[in-house]
């Protein structure tokens, strides 16, 4: 299948245009394959990108907690309530857990999309709109740079929800540590529309400030604002221009704004902004293009504010801003089978393995000590769920990487406790034996 995987940009000035040629014209896509070594998880990373595509994670989680009780029910007919009961927890911890914990592998795991960015370019590749585990990301602050340096982007905005403080740290432990990434602090305001504000004194936050007053705030603070994927908002562009926007997302991900917009940052010469929003993930689909010299938070800033940029697409993977479960399936499907299809094989037969193995030698009788331990893995589970969902909002949840290891310790001790008559039945246990 021959791939046409040609750049294309976006722009509102001669500079900005300029800018996007360059880049459209020597970035590289590389596609850099799955490690051998990943072939366990192969599997998982093949039902996650199968079944995982969702506008939102939410309507993930909820497919999966509709499998999960279909399956419980399922249970609860041969085995009775416990089997039922069962079932379902541990399928519910899988399937949700198991999808957090594909999001952050393989966003560790190096393969996926790259770009690559010749010596001695006339611009630089920036991402301007990142959040790291402070609101729904999966790498802390200075991950998340070295995650973007690799991927060929030096200028990144850490742009946390509703909070500035992820930026500011991302920014002195890149100095710290000297990851040669120019770090542009700032937050994203998640009102009535989404807000990348850079430049602020303090936090602007939803709850408190509406959406005009926020943006009046920001300039006061002498802050930048780009609207973000403003087809999820409920304010026009032009009542975002109207109230002092700078710019647009011309790109989220794959998904582009629509043309009236597009014509609108045309008219008045704004920035157009490639973002990834990122959370998670390894296939980033868009960049914003800077100046070369933008070297400094304050200098990309300007160059944002006077049109000099581009936003860096390939037509082949754009799609509008009506979601489409198969536009998003034809575009992430060649790449799941070219960067190491392969894999799939192996990591088949090893799980299929296991469960044939969990099934013979789990506990024939279900006991008391085994039904607490199980008690507290869905417990664990539940928690890490939770503290990905409601994204650390009241600060005491544990940690993503605490979260992560209580599912791989309970999704398997889930099995194999699967394994008891009182999951699969006398009859299937029988069976199996
Ligand atoms: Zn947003």
């Amino acid at each position: 299948m021959p791939v046409n995987e040609s750049l294309a940009w976006l722009a509102t000035t001669p500079e900005g245009d300029a800018l996007g040629k360059a880049a459209a014209q020597s970035v590289k896509i590389v596609h850099e394959s799955r490690p051998w070594w990943a072939f366990p998880a192969e599997p998982m990373h093949w039902f996650y990108s199968i079944f995982g595509i969702a506008p939102h994670s939410f309507y993930a989680a909820a497919l999966f907690l509709v499998m999960a009780a279909v399956a419980g029910w399922l249970a609860f007919r041969q085995a009775g309530w416990r089997a039922g009961l069962a079932w379902m927890t541990t399928l519910t911890m899988t399937l949700i857990g198991g999808m957090q914990a594909h999001g952050w592998l393989y966003t560790r795991i190096p393969s996926g999309i790259r770009y690559e960015v010749p010596a001695h370019s006339t611009f630089r590749l920036a991402n301007l709109h990142c959040h790291t585990q402070a609101s729904g990301g999966v790498l802390l602050p200075a991950d998340a740079l070295r995650w973007h340096l690799r991927k060929g982007f030096t200028v990144v905005g850490v742009t946390d929800s509703n909070k500035t403080y992820p930026g500011l740290r991302a920014q002195s432990e890149a100095a710290e540590q000297d990851l040669g990434v120019v770090v542009v602090p700032g937050e994203e305001y998640r009102g009535t529309t989404h807000l990348l504000m850079f430049g602020l004194k303090e936090a602007i936050r939803a709850d408190q400030v509406d959406i005009a007053s926020a943006m009046a705030k920001a300039r006061e603070q002498g802050a930048l604002v780009i609207a973000a994927h403003t087809w999820t908002g409920q304010q026009t562009s032009k009542q975002l221009l109207e109230w002092g926007a700078a710019g647009f997302e011309a790109c989220n991900g794959p998904t582009t704004v629509d043309e009236a917009t597009l014509q609108l940052a045309r008219e008045h010469h704004l920035a157009l902004l490639g973002s990834l929003d990122f959370r998670q993930g390894n296939a980033p689909k868009t960049a914003t293009v800077v100046p070369y010299e933008a070297n400094t938070a304050e200098k990309v800033l300007q160059a944002l504010r006077e049109g000099r940029c581009a936003t860096l697409y390939c037509p082949e993977w754009r799609e509008d801003t009506k979601f489409s479960y198969w536009v998003r399936l034809k575009h992430n499907f060649p790449g799941l089978v070219r960067r190491g299809g392969i894999w799939l094989i192996p990591g088949l037969i090893l799980w299929w393995k296991f469960a044939v193995l969990a099934r013979r030698y789990a506990p024939c009788q279900p006991r008391r000590g085994l039904e607490i331990i199980l008690m507290l893995a869905v417990g664990g589970g539940v928690l890490g769920i939770w503290a990905v969902w409601w994204k650390y909002k009241l600060g005491w949840f544990p940690s993503l990487e605490l979260a992560l290891s209580l599912w791989v310790v309970a999704c398997p001790l889930g099995w194999y406790l699967a394994g008891c008559e009182w999951l699969y039945g006398r009859e299937g246990r029988q069976q199996a034996l």
